[in-house]
Parts: C-alpha cells; structure tokens; sequence
C-alpha cells in the first residue's frame, strides 16, 4: 500500500479505526452502510471520470510549473485593482496561519474575541476613513457592495423620503464598469430602474430615489461632489459613493460632503491581487439605517461581569429571520481578508497611510511631468494616482507589452495609468521609456519624486483618523507579531479542536492546497490583465471548471459567484434569463421548503421571485403531496423549486426524483442548494437526482478555509438549457451566449482560492473523493451510534442512517431550565466549538463531523457531550447557579480568590481528563446581546476613553 496518497492525509480515521467503527454501528461493511443511508435510485454507477491522484509533491511541482504560465507584468491597470504590498509580518501571522484562517464565522462570541477585535478594528478604519457613523465587518467586492447601497437606499425610500413608487437610480457614467454590470443585474428584477449620465448634468428631478458616483472617477479624476449630494439632498435623493480607500487619506470624506452610503474595496491595503480576488469590501452608513445594512455587524457589549465583550450585532436584520423580507442574502463575507486589511491600518498607523498614499500621489505627479516633457499631456484636471494621456494607444501598448508593463487602454488614443504603492522610481523611468520610444522621442531620467499636489485645496482632506491607540502602538514586528497572537490565543480554530458545525463543513484545509497562494505567479496577477498572460490561470480554473461538471453530472460551471448565497442568487438569475428568452416572462414563482436555509427565500426575493412555501412532515421529509398541490397550483406561474439535498435535515430523501419530476411536469426547473454536497460526492450528484442547476460552497466541500467568516467561492453548474445564460463580464467577457450581465466584479470571482479547490479535487482523485465522503456519512453516523441513548436525533433515513450530520433534540432539557445555548458555551469549557445551534430547527444542535475527523477526536467530542448530558441531569429549572448556565469559565474565574459555586473549579475547567492536556480558555463570560444592541458601538472606543 501506497503511504504517500494526499487521502491518507485529508481522511481522519485510520483503516483499522473505520473497520471499528463500522462494527459500532452494526454494520459489516462501507458499501452496506452506504447502501442503507443513500437511496439505490440515485446511486452512480461508475467512478467519477478524473484524472488519477496527485500525490502532495507532485501537486506541488504541478502548480509551480502552471503558475510559470502566468506572466507577472507590471500592472497600472487600475479599475479598483492595484498592486499592494502584504507586510510580511500579516503574511506569515494571519494569511499563511491556519489559526487565523480555518475559524468560522464568530457564532460563538467567548471563543472569537481575537478575529472580533481585528474586525473591529477594520470597521473603525472604514468609519474614519470615509467620515461615516457605522460600518459593517465586510462584503464581497467593490461592486455587489455597490448593488447592496442600491438596494439599501431603495428599502429605505418609502420610510424617509415617502417615494414608495419611486424606482429610477442615478448611475454616474465615471462608476466602474464591472460595478455597472452588477448594478444591471440586481435592479431589474427589484424593479429598479437604472439611469446612466453625467453627474454635472444630472437635473436632480424627483423621481429618483438614489444616485451613486465614483470617487475619484473610474480613470482617475477627482471630482468635489459636495454640491451634488447638497442639491441631492434638496430633493432627497439619496447618494452612495464608490470610494477609493487609499485616496481617503488624502481627500476629503464622502461623509464629511454628507454621503449616505460609503462603499469600495480594501483590497490594496495589503492584498493581493489574485486575478481578481478574494479581497474585502468594505460598506459604510448613517446610524439610522443600521436596521436596514447588509452583512455582519461586530458591536462592542459586556460580559456576565461586565467586562467588554464583543460579538455579532443587530442579528435580527438577517436572511435567516428575515428570510424573503430580507433586501440583502450576504452570509458568508470577506472576513480573512477584512482582518488583513485593518492590520495593515494597525501596522502602518496613520502616519504610515499617509507617507504611503502621498508617495503614490508624487509618483502620478511626476510621472505626468516628465510626459509632458515629452510633449505629452495627461487630460486630468485633478487627480490621485491616476493619469490619463492622449498618445497613439497601439505604438504603447506593443512597446509596453515587450516591457512585461499593463497600461489600460481606454480607446484609439487614450492611455489610463494607475500608480501604485510598489512603484518604484525605476517603474516610472521604465513607463517614461515606453511612451518616448512609442513617440520617438529621448526619455528623461527621473531621480527623485517631485513635489506637486494635483488635489484640489477644496478636496484636501484636513480631518484626522485612525487616533486611537491600536493604530498607533504596533508598528514595530516584535510589536505586530505579539498583537497577532495575543489576538490569536482567544480564538478557537480548526487547529485546536473539531468544529463540528452542521451544514458548514469545517474540514482540513491542507497546507498543500494552501501554500500556492502565496506565490506571486498565482497572487500578482490583475483580473483584467490580457488572457495570454493568464494562462496558467485560465488552465487552472477551465480544469477546476471541468472537475466540477464531472462532480455534479452537469454541462457547465461558472466560478464568478463569491458566496454560496451570491450562487444561490445567480442560479435563479440564470433560471430567470432561461424562462424569459422562452417568453416565459411571468414565471416567477419560487417554490421552497420550510426548513430551507434562510438565504434561500432571500436570494429568491433578489431575483425578483416570489416565495412559496412548502411543508415539512413530522419525519422532516419534504410534503410531497403539499408540494404536489402547489406546484400544480402555480404551474403557470412556476419558476423553480429550490431543494436541498441531502436535506438540511441530514437525510437523502427517497422521494427526491419524484419531487424533480413534479416540478419540470409543471414547468419548472430545480434549484439545488449544494451546501451538504459533501455527502454525496462520487456517490450521487445533482444531475442524478433531476436538478438542473445548483451551487458548491467550495469553502465547505472543497476544503477552501472559512477564514473567520469568508472568503467563499459559490460557483454554480449548470444543466445543458442553462449553460448559455451564465454570467459574463465587461471587460473580460466570460460565460455563455446569452450570458447574464456579472454577478461579481471579477471574471472568475475569487479565482486565487479557486488554487485551494483544484488542488484538493487533484490530490484525491476520484477513489480519494469518493471515500471523503464515505467517511463522512461515517463519522456522522458513529457520533449518532455513540450518542443514542444520551440524546435523541430528530431526523434518520427510511434505514435508520444519518447523511453526513443529524440533529440533536435539545428541548427537553428546558424541564431543567437548560437551553441549547448552554450546551453550546459548557462545550467551551471541554475545549470544544458548539455544532450548529437552533438551525435548521429551533432548541436543537445540528452535528457534522466531516471526514478529516479521526477517531480519538470523535470519541472525545462524543465524551464531552456524555458527559454534559450527565450535568444537565443535575441541574433544576429552580437553581440556575449550576455548571451549565455558569458557562463557559474563564481562567480569570476560576483562578479568582472567592468562588461562590456549588461545584469545584476543577469540575468547572476541567471536566474530563483529555482537557487539561490542550486546555482552551475563553477569554469573556456570556456576552450580553440584548445590551449591545441597545447600545450599538462598532468602533473602537473613542480616543478619550484612553485618557
Ligand atoms: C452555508 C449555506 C448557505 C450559504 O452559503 P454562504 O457561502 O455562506 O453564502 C446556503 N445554504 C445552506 C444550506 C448552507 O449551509
């Protein structure tokens, strides 16, 4: 037998180990287990068509001679990409560090106060630097962010403005032009109307709700908006601004000239390009609309002591309880890439920014000076970093191009130049070269940077930022590095314990998929960079796209979306554009069970769907015959029924070829929501069970980390009707022939973790894929075996078998006046993160162990939850000072001189005897939602609670 196989490494438990667990649960072997959970109608037949598995070494070579395709030219393209330096010390601490990358989503607040800290710290860096009252803990891209203040102004308009049958939004004609796009397509199914034109010439009329502008323009000029959004006001149209970030520290804030939304990328503060992405928008706005603001929101609020605590605020705005009233889907977000971006705030401090944004400031002045020795004038009459010159586009661009330099060329005689932080004084001799020899004239040799301020006076930013001590104190490494950690040690991380959260799959990201992302072959490559320079990224990801129509039985795959939800609202966009160019313009009925995900209804509601919803039967089972009757009902109306499989519930319904069925005989097509397809992987796939399209989380099943709470890749695969309606983009058209307009700024979305994915798909190999999740559905079902009789699991297949995780029934336990939260904060003190709580039903804990798991682990988790159980044996509804509701001990509690509880400290921090081998302190008590919501802080105290 072969040691070196990558499946070795991914699968947790051992042969021998899976040989005893299957005797743990009755069973003789894979196959019959297998056979008992998944139904034989759905079951391939043959193996997945993949190429044979790479081991980790050869995967290793495999990409770096791909990545070599990728030419790494100088790139001044700009368009909201630019080339930024990732401090070291962040590279190694956070983005190469599986403590900081393998974390979720901060559910559970007392195990994440690190990630919420840094987050909190990129809030306060949005807040200041765009001269807003309130941020958000990111988006997905410049551009969705965009379309969500555009969604946000139109949900608000009827509360404030009184314009409830006001649709049409101003589009300033200098709005990038991906952002245009993704405008396109998220207001017309809202019923938005989009109005593009020049802002000086916009008559402020009343029938606009909104407007939004770009800051600087999309080529560069600055423009003093504060006019237009005074005039605005006046008429109360609202207005968001698309904002340059590094441009805010020289520039006056869009909130300081009355804004009402603030959004942009963060991208170049410190990360990478990465042929499009992952980098975090960010989103800032006036308090008063912080009911109506898309995405997470960290709030500052106080512990069972009182001491502070932070945690996810004003969670009621969300899909999961707003579900089709919801006016945003975002779940998961950009968090790893949030909590770089405010640690590059924290390293540089704002002396930092700003030494940095005036370099980039005198290199655009120099560099138009020295053109103009040329004879060259540049058309921007105020500008940042960006210079447009009049000068033959075609005799540059070749000489540019032997150079390895990327200009954007904007049309015959027009060349758009975007500076940098990494440009250097040789960059611009080098940029001074090309456009003399395109000219046939002498280049001048630039020696230092002139000083010159291209920036209106008007425009001169004059406010302060970034005050407050932690912007201030780590600009040393040592400083930097300790910060990280200390920040590190309070959060609970793939790479202390298992985090068994059910529909999120929490497995290993290898450190073999990992490592290519820090390679600049890979890293530095813009997204609208010539596709003949991209070529180890178009093999890459047309691979990884035909690797994932292979998986799921499908034609075609798109990779644009940045989040399961943003796929779940392409899908529909898709199934929308496949019924319309049929002249089916009126089906717009969503059928969706109740137990759906709440970004499912939604997402629904963007694509301007109308939810239907569908029982559930006691067994959890879809209502087929309710389904029946609605989908007959609807049938002239019927857009698609949007199913989970297998079910939120953990189960493979058998009845699921007859629901698909149904829905085509009415008209319909399946929406399949692939969150759980790490069950069914090599064993069945959506085409098989009559879906014409679905979404991948790769950030679950495809090993992508959860990075703290994104970034995620959504891609959506597609039956044959629908391959010619996936989404394009306008300067590097991608998708099909009737394409929809883009889902996301970048072509290919968040192509450099697309590496993570192809790299996992790669290393199995289809035997590797297949026993994942073998393995999957096993580990689940051991941890069902090992805990009946402790605790009761609300859903099972006909056969008695979970899928790959099941629910636990937690309701009862309220006789003892315990809650499933208890459960979920005493599980800390056992140095665990709780499962999923009160998703998808209420008062339960939804397990999904995943494969990468291995036996000790399992046993462990399983002993904790035993033993729990025995602790909430003891408790009583009367007494709520017992071990549960105390939960989770901190050391600064049990390390305290007085101890006022009827149970020892070492029962209360060492409960078992694994723990104190890897003991886990969370660092605060309960943290007090109710208090923080009423007193919404989202920034970093204020400098005088310093002094
Ligand atoms: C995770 C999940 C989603 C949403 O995916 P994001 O990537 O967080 O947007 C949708 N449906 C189900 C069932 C999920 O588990």
């Amino acid at each position: 037998m072969r040691t070196d196989a990558f499946a070795l490494r991914h699968i947790g438990p051992s042969e021998d180990d899976l040989q005893k667990m299957l005797k743990t649960i009755g069973t003789e072997t894979m196959e019959q287990l297998i056979f008992e959970t998944i139904p034989d109608d759905i079951r391939l037949k043959s193996a997945l068509n993949l190429e044979p598995a790479m081991t980790e070494y050869e995967f290793a070579n495999h990409i770096k001679k791909l990545g070599d395709k990728n030419k790494m030219f100088q790139s001044y393209i700009g368009l909201g990409y630019h080339q930024a330096i990732i401090p070291a010390v962040i590279q190694r601490n956070i983005f190469e560090n599986p403590g900081w990358y393998t974390a979720y989503t901060p559910y559970q607040a007392e195990i994440a106060q690190g990630r919420l800290e840094a987050i909190l710290n990129f809030q306060t860096m949005v807040i200041e630097l765009t001269g807003m009252e309130i941020a958000n803990a990111s988006l997905l891209d410049e551009s969705t962010a965009a379309a969500e203040a555009m969604a946000l102004l139109f949900d608000v308009r009827s509360r404030e403005q009184k314009k409830n049958n006001v649709n049409k939004f101003f589009v300033s004609e200098e709005i990038l032009p991906q952002t245009l796009s993704v405008l396109q397509t998220r207001s017309t199914p809202i019923g938005v109307e989009l109005v593009i034109g020049n802002h000086e010439e916009f008559d402020f009329s009343n029938d606009f709700y909104g407007a939004i502008l770009q800051y600087p323009g999309k080529f560069g000029q600055v423009y003093d908006y504060a006019g237009f959004i005074a005039k605005a006001k006046a008429n109360e149209i609202k207005v968001a601004v698309a904002a340059d970030i590094l441009s805010l520290v020289k520039l006056t804030s869009p909130g300081e000239m009355g804004a009402d939304v603030v959004l942009g990328t963060t991208q170049r503060f410190g990360i990478p390009l990465g042929y499009g992405g992952p980098h975090a928008a960010y989103f800032a706005t006036k308090e008063e609309y912080k009911r109506s603001m898309p995405g997470r929101i960290i709030g500052v609020t106080v512990d069972t002591d009182g001491n502070r605590a932070l945690r996810m605020a004003l969670q009621t705005r969300e899909q999961h309880i707003k579900r089709d009233k919801a006016t945003s889907n975002i779940c998961t977000a950009q968090v790893l890439l949030s909590v770089m971006a405010g640690m590059y705030a924290v390293y540089h401090g704002p002396k930092g920014l700003q030494y940095i944004a005036n370099k980039v400031h005198a290199s655009a002045v120099t560099l138009a000076n020295e053109l103009e020795k040329l004879g060259l004038y540049q058309i921007n009459t105020a500008y940042f970093d960006t210079i447009v010159v009049k000068t033959a586009a075609k005799n540059v661009k070749a000489i540019a191009e032997r150079n390895e330099v990327n200009f954007y060329y904007i049309d015959e005689n027009t060349v758009s130049i975007s500076l940098n932080e990494t440009t250097s004084i040789a960059d611009l001799n080098k940029i001074v070269a090309i456009f003399a020899e395109a000219n046939g004239k002498q280049a001048t040799t630039i020696s230092e940077l002139q000083n010159g301020n291209q920036i209106p006076a008007s425009l001169e930013r004059t406010s302060n930022f970034l005050q407050h001590d932690v912007f201030n104190k780590y600009h040393s490494e040592t400083a930097l590095m300790r910060y990280i950690k200390m920040l590190e040690r309070k959060d609970l991380a793939l790479n202390h314990s298992m985090i068994s959260l059910g529909s999120c799959t929490m497995k290993l990201n290898a450190a073999s998929e990992m490592l290519p992302l820090s390679m600049a072959q890979w890293n530095n490559i813009h997204p609208f960079a010539p596709l003949d320079q991209a070529q180890g990224y178009q093999e890459m990801l047309a691979k990884l796209e035909q690797q994932l129509n292979v998986i799921t039985g499908f034609a075609g795959t798109t990779l644009q979306p940045n989040s399961g939800a943003q796929g779940e609202y392409a899908g529909l966009m898709v199934i929308r554009a496949y019924h319309q160019s049929r002249g089916d313009y009126h089906r717009n009925i969503a059928l969706i069970p109740s137990s759906a995900h709440g970004t499912n209804p939604a997402s629904a509601a963007m694509a301007g769907m109308q939810v239907v919803v569908t029982k559930t039967l006691d067994n959890g089972n879809i209502d087929v015959e309710d389904l029946r009757e609605k989908a007959i009902l609807h049938a002239a109306n019927l857009s698609c029924l949007m199913v989970t499989y297998p079910s939120t519930h953990g189960v493979f319904e058998s009845a699921i070829r007859e629901i698909t069925q149904i829905i085509h005989d009415n008209g319909g097509q399946v929406y399949m929501d692939g969150a759980n397809m790490n069950a069914q992987v090599g064993l069945t796939n959506p085409a098989t069970i009559g879906a014409d399209v679905c979404h991948l989380n790769l950030h679950k099943t495809f090993a992508i980390p959860h990075g703290g709470g994104g970034p995620g890749v959504g891609p959506i695969c597609v039956a044959p009707q629908l391959v010619p309606f996936l989404p394009t983009n306008p300067v590097i058209p991608t998708g099909g022939e009737q394409a929809i307009t883009a889902i996301s700024a970048a072509p290919w979305g968040s192509a450099l973790v697309c590496l993570i994915s192809y790299g996992y798909i790669c290393m199995l190999g289809a035997e590797g894929l297949k026993k994942a999740t073998e393995v999957a559905i096993l580990n689940a079902n051991y941890i069902k075996e090992k805990l009946n009789g402790h605790y009761d699991t609300l859903y099972s297949g006909e056969m008695g078998r979970a899928a790959h995780e099941m629910i636990l029934e937690c309701r009862p336990f309220k006789e003892k006046g315990i809650e499933v939260t208890d459960i979920a904060k005493r599980l800390m003190d056992y140095g665990f993160h709780a499962p999923t709580v009160s998703f998808p039903v209420a008062g339960t804990l939804m397990i999904e162990p995943t494969e990468s798991e291995n036996l000790e682990e399992l046993d462990r988790f399983c002993d904790a939850m035993i033993s729990i159980r025995k602790e909430i044996e003891s408790a009583t509804i009367e007494n709520p000072n017992n071990i549960l509701k105390n939960a989770p001990h901190t050391l600064m509690m049990v390390a305290a001189d007085t101890w006022i509880y009827p149970y020892t400290r070492e029962q209360a921090a060492f409960p078992l005897d694994y723990v104190a081998e890897n003991k886990f302190w969370p660092t605060v008590r309960r943290a007090d939602e109710a208090y923080g919501d009423r007193n919404l802080v989202c920034s970093c105290a204020p400098i005088e609670a310093y002094i």
